[in-house]
């Protein structure tokens, strides 16, 4: 079996850790937060001194943190994964980053013979804890298929879709249906409920049809109990749709939709919000409309 390092033992990290080794992987771990270090060797990992470190040891390094710039210094930085690499090394990245940053540290892994996949993931902590996400992955096809496995250790599906960043390009597209899924909820619920409507008949009336949804089916009954605790924080879909407006520039590609969601959120942000989850975006029009989405 593959001996594995997971650096980044977070919301996500810490429970995709503890199922490496459920299914019996070797595991040595790092991260800034000795608690989520202790916490995990508790369940059979080995502690690093350093990103090197970990390097180091293993076969596979995978890396669940929060944005580019710490995907950044862990691999590329003083004391990262590139500096303790032997050739050989596959370097799996799940965070959800810029895609074209992705490529960038691909780059550098390759001139120290280490080959990386961008596998960003989807399905949030309780998939995290379940081993359910989806995970979307990017690079060279016979190493997807090397890791696959422990993939699917984490994961109900792993998709190969291109080359590397590919998989954070589809992360992206994942996260512009999410938000716009999630404003067009809102938008609709707050109409109905100014309208002296029952919002919780609204969405009996029309789950099943057209309009029905998995973020709808998720995020509505939460907001009717006004229950905005994360799942998936605010900021984080901010930094996500930052992504975005970052990838569309370089690409050129038109995203006014993402662009009117992106501001909603910054506002939310402004008032203190950002740590609520994206589900409480209807707050937004709830102001403006002086009404409230509840039962
Ligand atoms: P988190 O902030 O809970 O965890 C990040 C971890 O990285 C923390 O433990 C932190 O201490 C560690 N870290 C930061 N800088 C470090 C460094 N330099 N060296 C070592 N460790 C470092 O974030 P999370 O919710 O686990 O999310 C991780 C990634 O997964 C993000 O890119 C996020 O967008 C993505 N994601 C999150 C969710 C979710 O629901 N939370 C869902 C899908 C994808």
């Amino acid at each position: 079996m593959q001996t594995i390092g997971f650096i980044g033992l977070g919301i996500m990290g810490k429970p995709m850790a503890a199922n490496l080794l459920g299914a019996g992987y070797p595991l040595i771990v790092y991260d800034i937060v000795p608690e989520a270090v202790a916490e995990t060797v508790a369940k059979g990992a080995k502690a690093a001194k350093s990103p090197a470190d970990v390097a180091r040891q293993v076969d596979v390094v995978v890396t669940m943190l929060p944005n580019s710039p710490q995907v950044k210094t862990v691999v590329c930085g003083e004391d990262g994964v590139l500096s303790g690499a032997k050739p050989g090394l596959i370097l799996v990245d799940m965070s959800s980053i810029a895609p074209l940053a992705a490529q960038e540290i691909a780059r550098e892994a390759g001139k120290k013979g280490v080959v990386m996949l961008d596998c960003p993931v989807s399905g949030g902590q309780p998939k995290a804890v379940d081993g359910t996400l989806s995970i979307m992955a990017g690079g060279p096809e016979e190493v997807f298929e090397q890791v696959k496995p422990m993939l699917l250790c984490m994961g109900a599906s792993a998709v190969l879709v291109g080359d590397v960043g590919s998989g954070n390009m589809t992360k992206l597209a994942n996260q512009i249906i999410v938000a716009g899924n999630i404003a067009a909820m809102s938008e609709a619920m707050v109409l109905a409920s100014k309208a002296g409507i029952d919002a919780e008949k609204v969405f009996e009336a029309i789950r099943g049809g057209l309009a029905g949804s998995t973020v709808l089916d998720a995020k509505m009954p939460l907001i009717l109990q006004r229950n905005f605790n994360p799942g998936f924080r605010i900021d984080l879909h901010v930094k996500d749709l930052g992504n975005v407006v970052e990838t569309a520039q370089e690409v050129e590609a038109p995203i006014p939709l993402t662009q009117e969601v992106l501001e909603m959120m910054k506002h939310l942000q402004a008032e203190g919000k950002g740590g609520q989850d994206h589900g409480g975006l209807v707050q937004y029009y709830e102001e403006k409309a002086g009404v409230k989405v509840q039962k």
